[in-house]
């Protein structure tokens, strides 16, 4: 079974696929004070897998999120 796949607004409003949310990841969306998250509620909230892309939203409604900051962001793979 794959990833559920969402529209991301940070990716063009393509379709990406999301993932749970990991430790640090979580912390901060419970801190951020921009979309209000609450702990029950934490597990709706995924990640957008595409590279570079730090959009966080709920599983259930994509205009519902926020971007992680950039300590998030993972590095640009870069060819040897
Ligand atoms: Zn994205």
């Amino acid at each position: 079974m794959g990833l559920p796949k969402r529209r991301c607004p940070n990716c063009g409003d393509t379709e990406q696929h999301f993932r749970h949310l990991r430790g640090a990841e979580r912390a901060f969306a419970l801190a951020q004070t921009l979309v209000p998250v609450h702990r029950a509620e934490l597990d709706k909230y995924r990640r957008c897998t595409r590279e570079g892309c730090v959009r966080v939203q709920s599983y259930f409604n994509w205009r519902s999120g926020f971007d992680l900051p950039d300590e998030f962001r993972t590095p640009p793979q870069t060819a040897a």
